[in-house]
């Protein structure tokens, strides 16, 4: 065993989550490795950012490179009906006295390579272009992953804890740990670039429109620097593949469903290609194992309409490295300790989930809630921007006198090492 592959630490992703989690561990002053299977900058989608997402960035030094990036500033959001007409855009800082009311709209490519500098600032000794391959246990514990370089040769990381942080790929997934879909919110998003579209004067020039199509599918318009705007419209499956059709033939005829985008692109120019993917909301069906612990997209991923994904990632990426950190501390890393914080964000999953819910639902409109419901336009926002670690019961009785609202998922909780025998 090589003595440099020894670690308290080792984080499988080098996203939002796995640079977060592995910034506070070395900043708590534990030996961190870091495993990217990418060069970095890469591609991603999940540019808008939530004002809640200021505290975890802070937490890890990010907000002064941020300021001086040319990343657009987001004051707000704001809705268009399929007929143009447009709400008055949701200002953050109305409801928000707090320098995190103003957030930025990111190239992800930049922006999670900035994260990842950062952790390398803060001690993390990061290897891109290397995969985690598979995990290593012993006696039911993981003890760490075996990884490979460009060259291809696996060799083996042990670490006292490990850290899922892979996205949507859940490095992890295996008969001990499944990912359980969402049946509700299974979607399909097809997306672009433009150059040189409409972008809104003034301190809107920054802000994401969400625009309705038919059957509660919806497009995003997030302004990104260099004047380019990311476009994309989601919908269910059935709705936006309803027959043979490009991807480009797919999106400029929804294009056509919805005034306020197609004015907004009528002087933009597309390039680059058409991407899509499909956006099936998940939980996993745990969250931790003795000597391990999944964060952002490897734990949930959740349908992006309030663009909820980064600051999820940031959060738990936060969370779990301190609790990480408790573990390590107590010479004590078995999947209990991490009951606390699968807990919390279970929590903050849900609230942003009910609400997600019945944004889908027909015939249910925010609108109508808050004039039937005044005193609920602040837990409301709250919700939107992040701010989840709240009792948001009066709110979704609120809501639950217009729409039914789901049941909780069951899912997210550590597994115990004695039941890891009747799963397996
Ligand atoms: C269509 C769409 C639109 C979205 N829009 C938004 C939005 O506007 N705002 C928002 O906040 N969120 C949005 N999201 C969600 C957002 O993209 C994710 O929630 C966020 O990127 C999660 O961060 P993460 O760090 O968990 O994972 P990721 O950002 O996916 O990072 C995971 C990293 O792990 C690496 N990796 C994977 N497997 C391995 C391995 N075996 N070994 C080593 N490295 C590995 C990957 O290369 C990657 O760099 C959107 C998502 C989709 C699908």
């Amino acid at each position: 065993m090589e003595p440099n592959n020894e670690y308290d630490v080792v984080v499988v992703g080098g996203g939002p989550a796995g640079s977060t989690s592995s910034s506070v561990l070395a900043m708590h002053g534990h030996k961190v490795l870091l495993l990217e299977k990418e060069k970095f900058p890469r591609y991603h989608i999940g540019e808008s950012l939530l004002p809640f997402g200021f505290f975890p960035l802070q937490r890890i030094g990010m907000i002064e490179k941020l300021k001086k990036s040319h990343f657009p500033r987001k004051y707000a959001v704001q809705f268009a009906s399929q007929d143009g007409r447009v709400s008055a855009p949701f200002y953050f800082h109305k409801h928000l006295q707090h320098e995190a009311a103003v957030t930025w709209q990111v190239l992800r490519s930049e922006f999670d390579q900035m994260l990842l500098e950062n952790s390398r600032e803060k001690g993390v000794e990061v290897r891109e272009e290397t995969k985690a391959t598979g995990i290593l246990r012993e006696n039911g514990r993981v003890v760490g992953v075996k990884a490979a370089g460009k060259d291809g040769v696996e060799y083996e990381v042990r670490a006292k804890m490990t850290i899922d942080a892979s996205g949507r790929d859940i490095f992890t997934l295996s008969k001990n740990n499944g990912r359980k879909w969402d049946p509700a919110l299974n979607k399909m998003a097809v997306w672009t670039y433009f150059r040189g579209a409409k972008r809104d004067p003034g301190v809107d020039e920054g802000s994401t429109t969400v625009a309705m199509v038919p059957e509660r599918g919806w497009f995003w318009y997030i302004p990104l620097p260099d004047n380019v705007v990311s476009v994309g419209v989601v919908a269910e499956k059935g709705y936006l593949f309803d027959g043979p059709k490009e991807l480009s033939e797919i999106f400029h005829g929804e294009v056509e469903k919805n005034l306020w985008i197609k004015e907004h692109l009528a002087t933009g120019e597309q390039f680059g290609k058409y991407h899509t993917t499909r956006e099936y909301s998940y939980r996993g069906e745990y969250s931790a194992e003795d000597g391990l612990v999944l964060v952002g997209d490897a734990f949930a991923f959740l349908d992006p309409v309030f663009s909820s994904g980064v600051y999820l990632a940031l959060k738990s990426g936060e969370l779990a490295a301190d609790t990480v950190h408790e573990a390590l501390l107590a010479g004590d890393v078995s999947s209990r300790r991490f009951s606390p914080y699968a807990e919390r964000m279970c929590r903050e999953i849900e609230s942003m989930r009910k609400l997600v819910y019945v944004f889908y639902h027909k015939g249910f409109s925010f609108g109508r809630l808050i004039r039937a419901n005044p005193d609920i336009r602040g837990d409301l926002t709250d919700c939107l921007i992040g701010n989840l670690d709240k009792d948001f019961q009066q709110l979704f009785q609120a809501v639950e006198e217009q729409t039914a609202i789901p049941e909780p998922l069951p899912h997210g909780r550590p597994l115990l090492a004695t039941e890891i025998g009747q799963v397996v």
